[in-house]
C-alpha cells in the first residue's frame, strides 16, 4: 500500500472508458496519485455505446462449438441475422479466427466457463459497491430484464434452451399473460411468450455512469485527466514510463492499459490477440412511457434499454477493423425493426457504432503483464465490460498495491496468448 511507504506512488491508467474510470476510482482508494490519459475520438467508446445491461447471467463465453455451428443460419448477409464478418478485413481476423477455433474445443471451453461464472458471481456485489462509493445508488437499477419472443418459429425449444442453461446467479422464470400484457401496454408490441429475468440489472445510463465517475476524479486533487493519444507505454528502471502524441514522457511506478481494442497498440512486445466485434445501436426519445426493465427480443437478437426518456435499440455482432467505415444499412435494419415491432418513436434516431474489445477466447486479459514491470493489463472484456468493469478495478488496484493476482483472474492472465 503506497500511502504506509510515506511516498504517494503514481498510477497511469491508460483509457478513459468504463474500464479506465473504474480502476482510477479503485487506485485512488488504494491510495495512488492517478492520470488518466484519453484521447478525444468523434466517436464515443463502447463504454458510452453499450446497452447498460448488467448481464450476470451470460456466463457461457461465446467461444464454443455450439455457437460455431450456429453461425451460418446467424449471418447477416445470408438470413439477415446479427452476425457479419467484414470479408475485406479477413487478414485482421483470420488470424483472430483461428485462436479462437482452438478457444472452442470442449476442455478450454469449459475452463472457460468456469472461469467467466465465477467473476460474473462476483460482478453484482462490485457494482453495488461502486455506485455506494460514488455516492449515486441510483445509477444501478436492480430490476432484472426481460427476453420475448413475438413471431416465427415456436419458441418453447428456444426458451426451454435458455431456462435449462447456466445462468449463474442469475435466474429465470416464464412471463405470466397479464406480465405479457404489461409490455404491450408500455413498449407497443405483444410478445407471444417471454421471460422474467432476475438478479440481473442496468445503469441509468452509460453516459451517466461515465459523466459520474468522471465528476467524482474531478473533486480529486490527486486524480489528473489529459486528453493525449498514447503512442507507447514501457517498463523503466523503478517504474513505468508513456509516451503521448505530443513527444511528452510520463513516468509513474505502474501502468493500467485499458484502451479498449486498442491496446494491443501500446507496448511494444506485447500484443494481445483482440479484435474489434463491432456493435451498432440506435435511439430515440420515446415519448414518456414507464420506466422498465432492459427487453431482449430474443427471435431479432435486439436489447432495447430505457435511458429516462430514450429508449436503444442495439444489436450486431460484425468481425471487422476498428476503423473500418459503418455499414449503414444495420442502422437501417435497426431502424425498420424499430418501426415495425411497434416500439414508441416519437423523435429521429440517432445512430451509433463502436467496438467490444474481444479476445479469442472471450473471457477478459486482467493482471500483470510477464517481462514488464509495472505493466498491468484490463483489457478485452467484449461483451461484458460495463458488467465487469467494477470487479477489474477491484483487481487492478489490489495487484497494483502489490497483493497477490486474486484466483478469480488467475485464467485472465494478460500472456496466455
Ligand atoms: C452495441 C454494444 C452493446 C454492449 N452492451 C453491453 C452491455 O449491455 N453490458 C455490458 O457489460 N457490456 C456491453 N458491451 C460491451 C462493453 O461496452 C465493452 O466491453 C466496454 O465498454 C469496454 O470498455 P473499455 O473501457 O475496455 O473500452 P472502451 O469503451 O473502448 O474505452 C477505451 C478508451 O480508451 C481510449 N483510448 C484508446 N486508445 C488510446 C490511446 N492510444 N491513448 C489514449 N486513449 C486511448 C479510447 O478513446 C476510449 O475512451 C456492449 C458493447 C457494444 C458495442
Amino acid at each position: 500500500m503506497t500511502e504506509e511507504s510515506g511516498h504517494m506512488s503514481t498510477a497511469i491508467v491508460v483509457g478513459g472508458g468504463i474500464i479506465g474510470l473504474s480502476c482510477a476510482i479503485r487506485l485512488r482508494q488504494r491510495g495512488f496519485r492517478v492520470v488518466v490519459i484519453d484521447e478525444a475520438r468523434p466517436v464515443k467508446p463502447a463504454s458510452w455505446g453499450n446497452a447498460g445491461h448488467i448481464a450476470v447471467e451470460q456466463v457461457t463465453p461465446l467461444a464454443t462449438l455450439d455457437v460455431i455451428r450456429s453461425a451460418p443460419r446467424r449471418l447477416f448477409g445470408l438470413t439477415g441475422g446479427p452476425l457479419d464478418i467484414g470479408w475485406r478485413y479477413v487478414g485482421t481476423w483470420l488470424p483472430w479466427c483461428l485462436r479462437y477455433l482452438r478457444a472452442s474445443l470442449p476442455l478450454r471451453a469449459a475452463q472457460g466457463h468456469v472461469a467467466l461464472r465465477a467473476a460474473l458471481a462476483q460482478a453484482m456485489p462490485e457494482w453495488r459497491a461502486m455506485v455506494a462509493d460514488l455516492q449515486a445508488p441510483d445509477l444501478l437499477i436492480e430490476n432484472g430484464h426481460l427476453m420475448v419472443w413475438g413471431e416465427g418459429h415456436d419458441p418453447s425449444a428456444a426458451m426451454r434452451t435458455v431456462m435449462e442453461s447456466d445462468l449463474g446467479t442469475a435466474s429465470a422464470r416464464l412471463m405470466d399473460s397479464a406480465e405479457l400484457a404489461g409490455v404491450a401496454t408500455r413498449m407497443g408490441v405483444r410478445p407471444l411468450s417471454g421471460l422474467v429475468f432476475s438478479g440481473t440489472a442496468q445503469v441509468r445510463s452509460p453516459g451517466a455512469v461515465l459523466e459520474t465517475m468522471q465528476a467524482h476524479l474531478t473533486l480529486d486533487p490527486d486524480c489528473h485527466r489529459r486528453e493525449q493519444h498514447v503512442t507507447r507505454v514501457a517498463s523503466a528502471s523503478g517504474g513505468v514510463q508513456v509516451t503521448l502524441q505530443d513527444g511528452s514522457v510520463l513516468k509513474g511506478d505502474k501502468v493500467i492499459l485499458a484502451a479498449g481494442v486498442r491496446t494491443s497498440d501500446l507496448v511494444p512486445g506485447w500484443r494481445p490477440p483482440l479484435i474489434a466485434e463491432r456493435g451498432y445501436h440506435i435511439e430515440w426519445d420515446h415519448g414518456g412511457i414507464p420506466e422498465g426493465p432492459p427487453v431482449v427480443f430474443a427471435d431479432r437478437s435486439v436489447i432495447v434499454s430505457m435511458f429516462g426518456t430514450r429508449m436503444r435499440a442495439s444489436t450486431f455482432v460484425e468481425f471487422t477493423h476498428a476503423d473500418a467505415p459503418p455499414d449503414i444499412r444495420k442502422w437501417e435494419w435497426l431502424e425498420k425493426t424499430v418501426e415495425k415491432a411497434g416500439l414508441p418513436v416519437r423523435s429521429g434516431f440517432s445512430r451509433w457504432v463502436g467496438c467490444r474489445p474481444t479476445l479469442p477466447d472471450y473471457l477478459p486479459a486482467i493482471g500483470p503483464v510477464a517481462g514488464l514491470p509495472g505493466v498491468i493489463a484490463a483489457c478485452g472484456h467484449q461483451h461484458l465490460g460495463l458488467t465487469l468493469a467494477p470487479l477489474t478495478a477491484c483487481i487492478v488496484s489490489s495487484i497494483a498495491a502489490g497483493d497477490a493476482v486474486p484466483d478469480v483472474a488467475r485464467p485472465f492472465c494478460p500472456n496466455r496468448f
